[in-house]
């Protein structure tokens, strides 16, 4: 059904890509305020049939309560905690996200990471713009015959290994499901418990959801349990790990380094861990891709289409 443009107002409330805000535009009014403040928000959003927003704004019960007209809260990407989902069932609001959207860009971060802690590319440039020539010290070693070991094999964790498979690299993964055949012969991976894991793995790869199971599942026991000389990635959640625990352990020499692009509090309240010589950190890039965002962008808006089509 052909949907009346001025009939239904939508509010995008973080950066959208402008692919995303061109399609809306097609079908609806759109107000775009990137960077809308939450007092802002609450002022006008009862003016909205649908808000949009990425991670930043966020979408507490106040703003649901005085959304009187509010029918759909769209999160371009994967994670909803930014979102009142309880207050947005309660009032039958449709939340839809985009978890499919960033899956190879935080699979290709999770790569870049990886081969930073094999080489120390970072290390170097850090020590070219200060004066410093380290190439002696950065005497790295190879993906090749590695063994990658990845903690959940769902969306990111398969392009994972698919692109560790490239490189030469062994597989090892653990999950709570039973994981597709199919899958594991492609990428050639092997099944192992949790143990088997990180006491095999050159690198442990993070790419469990969180969950109240995954919450500080890498904790001091899990921890000590890594290969010595061996690295941890957590391009998935920063409460995924006991970040005291893994200050720790990279203090103490018990596993060689770690990769972070996520973090119990984002910014961090505390720059002991990133400022370890034996930690590269970044600032929650996962899915900060144009390609990721395009896409989120534009899966989110058809989901809206197709919802408010079917209202009318
Ligand atoms: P997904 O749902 O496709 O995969 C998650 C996998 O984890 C599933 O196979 C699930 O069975 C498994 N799992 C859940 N609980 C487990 C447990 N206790 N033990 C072992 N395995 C368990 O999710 P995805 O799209 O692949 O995303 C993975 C993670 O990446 C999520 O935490 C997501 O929030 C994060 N992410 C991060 C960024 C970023 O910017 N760094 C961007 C997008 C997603």
């Amino acid at each position: 059904m052909e949907l009346e443009r001025a009939k239904y107002k939508v509010i995008i409330c973080d950066s959208f890509a402008e692919k995303g805000i061109e399609r809306l535009s097609s079908h609806f009014d759109v107000t775009y305020l990137p960077k809308i403040n939450s007092q802002e928000l609450l002022n006008k959003i009862h003016e909205y049939d649908v808000v949009i927003v990425r991670g930043r704004t966020k979408i507490t019960k106040e703003v649901i309560t005085k959304g009187e007209n509010l029918k759909i809260i769209g999160r371009a990407g994967i994670g909803l905690d930014n979102i009142d989902l309880k207050s947005a069932e309660s009032r039958a609001i449709k939340v839809f996200n985009t978890p499919e959207s960033s899956t190879n860009a935080v699979a290709e971060l999770t790569m870049g990471l990886i081969i930073d802690l094999a080489r120390g590319i970072s290390k170097g440039d850090f020590g070219m713009k200060h004066g410093n020539w380290l190439k002696d010290e950065l005497m790295g070693f190879e993906l090749k015959g590695k063994t990658l070991g990845i903690i959940g094999m769902g969306r990111i964790g398969t392009q994972v290994a698919r692109l560790a498979k490239a490189f030469g690299m062994k597989i090892l993964v653990y999950d709570i499901i039973e994981l597709d055949k199919e899958i594991l012969n492609e990428v050639g991976a092997k099944v192992v418990s949790l143990d088997e894991l990180l006491s095999s793995s050159d690198f442990v790869s993070l790419h469990v959801t969180l969950t109240d199971e995954t919450y500080h599942m890498m904790d001091e026991e899990k921890l000590s349990k890594m290969k010595k000389g061996a690295y941890l990635i957590n391009t998935a959640r920063g409460p995924v790990v006991d970040e005291k625990a893994l200050l720790k352990a990279l203090k103490s020499g018990s596993i060689k380094g770690a990769a972070l692009d996520v973090f119990e509090v984002e910014p961090p309240s505390s720059d002991e861990l990133v400022r370890l010589n034996n930690v590269i950190a970044t600032p929650h890039i996962g899915a900060q891709t144009r390609e990721a965002q395009d896409l989120a962008a534009t899966l989110l808006v058809e989901k809206i289409i197709e919802a408010l089509s079917q209202k009318d």
